[in-house]
C-alpha cells in the first residue's frame, strides 16, 4: 500500500473512533481531502485508494489539478471543493469549477457565484465561514452577522445554503479544541430552529478531527494527514 493509502485508512480510523465514542455513525462524516500544495500525482494516489472529495485553497493551482487529474483518470467523478479566501474577481472561475465553496463570508461574494453558476450544473453547494476565534485577522464572519447573510444566500437561486465553516486557533487540548466547534454547533442549531434548513458543520483538520466530530461535523477537511507535512503555504 501507498504512504497515501496508508494515511487514508489511518484518518479513516480516526474517524470511525471519535464516531463510535459519540454514538455517530462513520457515514455520517465526509472525508474531504485537502490537497493544496501536493501534486496532481497524490490526489490520483489518493483517488485509487478510494478518496473522491477534494479541497483546495488557491485557483489557479486548483484549475491546473483539476485539469491533469481529469487527464490521469477520466471518466471518474472527483467532487471539488474550494476552501480557500475567495477575491471577488475569481469567483466565476469558482462557480464554473467547484461543486461545494466552503469560505463564504459576504453577500457580494454570494451574489456573484449565484449569478456565475453555469446553467447547465446543479446548485453550488455553500458553507458561510464563521469567525468563530472572534479575531479581527481571521476571515469569516461573526454571530451578529451570521442570521441576515444566511437569510441572504438561502434566497439566491443557483446556491445551495448547507451550513458553516470555522477555522478556529490551534488548540492542543482537546477540551479547548473542542469549545469553538462546540459554538459553531450551537450557531447551526440556532439558525435551524430559525427556520434556515442547513445540515453541513465543515470543521476539523489534522490536528483537531477527533474534537470536530465529537462535536457534531459533518465534513473533516484533512491534508498534512493524507498528504504528509506542506513545504510551502
Ligand atoms: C490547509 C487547510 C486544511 C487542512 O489542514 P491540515 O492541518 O493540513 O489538515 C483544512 N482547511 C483549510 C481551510 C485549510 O486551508
Amino acid at each position: 500500500m501507498s504512504t497515501i493509502a496508508q494515511n487514508l485508512q489511518a484518518v479513516d480510523h480516526t474517524i470511525i473512533a471519535a464516531a463510535n465514542a459519540c454514538g455517530r455513525s462513520r457515514n455520517d462524516v465526509q472525508l474531504l481531502a485537502v490537497s493544496k500544495t501536493f501534486p496532481p500525482e497524490a490526489v490520483v494516489e489518493a483517488i485509487g485508494a478510494g478518496q473522491r472529495a477534494f479541497g483546495e485553497n488557491y485557483l489557479q493551482e486548483a484549475l491546473d489539478k483539476q485539469r491533469a487529474v481529469a487527464a490521469a483518470v477520466p471518466g471518474v467523478h472527483i467532487e471539488w471543493h474550494f476552501i480557500g479566501p475567495i477575491q471577488s474577481n475569481k469567483t466565476r472561475p469558482i462557480a464554473a469549477n467547484f461543486a461545494w465553496v466552503h469560505t463564504v463570508g459576504r453577500l457580494k461574494i454570494a451574489q456573484r457565484l449565484s449569478e456565475q453558476r453555469p446553467a447547465d450544473m446543479s446548485p453550488l453547494n455553500i458553507c458561510l465561514q464563521v469567525n468563530i476565534s472572534g479575531e479581527s485577522s481571521k476571515s469569516g464572519i461573526t454571530w451578529d452577522e451570521l442570521p441576515e447573510l444566511a437569510r441572504a444566500v438561502a434566497l439566491l437561486p443557483n446556491l445551495r445554503l448547507r451550513g458553516l465553516m470555522a477555522i478556529p486557533e490551534p488548540e492542543l487540548d482537546l477540551a479547548r479544541q473542542r469549545a469553538p466547534f462546540a459554538r459553531l454547533r450551537a450557531m447551526l442549531e440556532a439558525l435551524r430552529e430559525d427556520g434556515i434548513a442547513m445540515d453541513t458543520l465543515s470543521m476539523g483538520m489534522s490536528a483537531d478531527m477527533t474534537a470536530a466530530v465529537a462535536e457534531g461535523a459533518t465534513i473533516v477537511r484533512v491534508g498534512s494527514a493524507i498528504f504528509g507535512s506542506r513545504t510551502y503555504e
